[in-house]
């Protein structure tokens, strides 16, 4: 086997050859690599902070669906929008009933 596998290899952060993973100094460059790297997977679990507890804030920058995905998601929103229209619409018009009993008689009764 003579071609190193492509885990086997890494990118040196000061000259940014691909050197061998377990190099401790840049073949190219000759620093020192065994301090921290972040283009490395963090290997401690010590290093990577707990989730918080609750709700988390999500900003959601683009939606990457497959098209046919997209279409069941649609479909299924369609389907969702039905029972809550109705919800709405049985709001509505129980503020209507309102408004309706309050001001409707007092204009009857004016008139
Ligand atoms: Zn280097």
């Amino acid at each position: 086997m003579t071609a190193q596998p492509a885990s086997a290899t890494r990118v040196c952060r000061f000259c940014e050859a691909t050197i061998p993973a377990a190099a401790r100094v840049c073949p190219e460059c000759h620093k020192d690599i065994t301090g921290r790297d972040t283009s490395i997977a963090a290997p401690a679990a010590a290093t990577i902070e707990p989730l918080p507890l609750g709700p988390m804030p999500v900003s959601l920058v683009d939606i990457n669906l497959p098209f046919e995905s997209m279409v069941w998601f649609m479909v299924k929103w369609a389907v969702a929008a039905i029972p809550a229209f109705l919800m709405l619409a049985a709001i509505a018009f129980a503020v209507a009933l309102v408004f309706g009993l309050l001001f409707g008689g007092l204009a009857r009764l004016a008139s």
